[in-house]
């Protein structure tokens, strides 16, 4: 006997009042990966890392951080982002220094250093073609700010960027979806958040009451009702 097809649930119509979506690994890529790019940074000042130990490094301490935010109750500032990622790049790369640091938080503050996928590119053009409000939530900083503005994609998600370290909370956090909600102008239940991450985007927007649609990319979260492989589902 044939089995039934898992339920996928329905992925919500684009038929609400206000889009937001969440930036890295959602609209926004690294063009190159962050490993890449500090392994090549550390070359020009004088270091030679081991590409795999800074690639393992670099995601490992990313972890030890998240759960140092939640220690903090997701209490966050651009003062505690900038230690963030001081502190990822000084584990990262044996013999880091602060020039070194430096030099790759700036990048990542530059548009050329990402890149906006045309599903995502095309789902944020039809959504203001059909005048949804759209707008962008992120746990990343002021840095965004620099790059939507110089990405013409995503431009139109400039007059409401929600950024956590300008909030003070950053996703799951209730106050930052709370400042979603403000930007959007509309009740939660009008607004659907589209994400990548099962706890700060999904489980984040559900419990503020938002819609929210999981983009998994990889089939990874079967279990998650309102998923998408692509953003090109989001008709
Ligand atoms: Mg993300």
């Amino acid at each position: 006997m044939v089995p039934e097809p898992q339920p996928r649930g329905l992925t919500p119509p684009l038929c609400m009042k206000a889009v937001f979506f969440d930036a890295v690994g959602t609209v926004i890529f690294p063009a190159r990966s962050a490993s890449e790019v500090y392994v090549e940074a550390a070359r020009r000042h004088g270091l030679d890392p081991d590409p795999d130990a800074v690639r393992a490094r670099l995601w490992a301490h990313f972890r030890v951080e998240e759960i140092r935010d939640r220690e903090l109750n997701w209490v966050t500032s651009e003062v505690r982002e900038q230690e963030r990622w001081r502190s990822i790049v000084f584990a990262a790369i044996d013999g880091a220094t602060d020039a070194l640091f430096a030099e790759l938080y700036y990048r990542f503050a530059q548009p050329f250093a990402w890149i906006v996928p045309p599903a995502a590119a095309e789902c944020i053009a039809r959504l203001v073609s059909r005048g949804v409000v759209v707008g962008m939530g992120s746990n990343y900083d002021s840095r965004l700010e620099g790059v939507v503005g110089g990405t013409p994609a995503l431009r139109p998600l400039r007059e409401r960027l929600v950024i956590s370290s300008l909030v003070g909370i950053r996703k799951p956090g209730s106050a930052f979806f709370e400042a979603v909600v403000r930007a959007a102008g509309c009740d939660p239940s009008d607004i659907l958040f589209v994400g990548d991450d099962v706890d700060n985007d999904y489980y984040g927007a559900s419990a503020a009451g938002m819609r929210a649609v999981l983009l998994d990319e990889h089939g990874k979260h079967d279990h998650i009702p309102h998923r998408v492989r692509s953003l090109a589902e989001l008709e």
